[in-house]
């Protein structure tokens, strides 16, 4: 079964990059009392976390080693919880953690610029929950070109 994800308040970047990546990673800044245990026992999701007193009693969570993003991703690739995967880019929203959808380029039209619309229509997507619209543009190659240069296996199509 596919991991699905809780990172603690202090791996956002993470979390993003997991988005981007295409894991269902919830994440916050901050988290109230039984909010992290609820998420993991009940959702199944595993934690991850850079503090070691909160892998007590949990024995899922991974104890991430790194302060820097790419190295965390490459522990997570290497120990085998993630297997990043270039069809699975760009499918879910970076911002909150919905899957998006295929938008339809009319309602596109009006909410990206105009260079933008003419280049990429038909392909953009857009996240049903916070309604920001998504294209493979240079932010799209930037990001690839960036897991390439953290060492992610398969980050290029
Ligand atoms: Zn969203």
């Amino acid at each position: 079964m596919e991991e699905r994800f809780i990172a603690d308040c202090m791996l956002g970047r993470l979390a993003k990059w997991l988005r981007i990546l295409g894991y269902d990673t919830h994440y916050q800044s901050h988290y109230p009392e039984g909010v992290i245990r609820a998420l993991a026992e009940e959702g199944g999701r595993r934690l991850l976390t850079r503090r070691r007193d909160a892998l007590k009693d949990r024995p899922g969570a991974v104890f991430i080693r790194s302060d820097h993003v790419g190295e965390q991703l490459r522990q997570l690739a290497e120990e085998g919880w993630i297997q990043p995967d270039p069809e699975r880019v760009f499918q879910r929203c970076p911002v909150c953690n919905s899957p998006l959808v295929e938008a339809d380029p009319d309602s596109a039209r009006d909410r990206v610029p105009d260079y933008v619309f003419h280049r990429h229509a038909p392909g953009f997507r857009r996240c049903p929950v916070c309604d920001r619209f998504y294209w493979h543009g240079s932010h799209g190659e930037r990001m690839r070109a960036q897991l390439e240069a953290w060492g992610l296996p398969g980050a290029r199509q």
